[in-house]
């Protein structure tokens, strides 16, 4: 499956979904303008099927028995569109970090993307202390649109 997947990304460009239950993979349409509808609430229709490479487009009826028969009937000149290509899964706001002091004043702060890492949600920021003074501070962390988070941390 991963296989026919992979050689169906390379002529295609990336997936919109994978439909893994059901053992196929959603493209926009390589043989209509199916992908020019994207911004207006279009759907995808071309699938792939990921165990026999059947493929076919449920608009314009595009459809053939092989990966084999796809490529020669895109030709040898076909390139994935590059807004086809790019990967399309949506990505996370950044998060922003603040230090508070004993007031609640931000006295400086940070954004950045986190990232699973080991199985563990981590942000690595970078934040600049140099005019702080030692001491007791509450850091504040949210993702943008979210409500704050406070931790309490300590400058040395
Ligand atoms: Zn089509």
């Amino acid at each position: 499956m991963e296989n026919i997947l992979s050689a169906a990304e390379k002529m295609l460009g990336t997936a919109v979904r994978v439909e893994d239950h059901r053992g196929w993979a959603i493209f926009w349409c390589p043989f209509h303008n199916d992908a020019d509808r994207e911004g207006e609430g279009g759907q995808p229709n071309f699938g792939v099927n990921l165990t026999s490479g059947y493929w076919k487009c449920l608009r314009c009826g595009a459809s053939g028995g092989s990966l084999k028969s796809l490529q020669k009937k895109l030709g040898r000149e076909w390139a994935p569109p590059v807004s086809v290509a790019a990967p399309t899964r949506p990505q996370r706001p950044p998060t922003q970090v603040q230090l508070l002091d004993g007031d609640l004043r931000s006295r400086a702060d940070a954004k950045g993307t986190a990232a699973i890492e080991d199985f563990v949600t981590t942000l690595r920021v970078r934040i600049d202390l140099g005019q702080l003074a030692a001491g007791r501070y509450q850091l504040a962390v949210r993702r943008e649109g979210d409500s704050w988070r406070m931790f309490p941390a300590v400058v040395n």
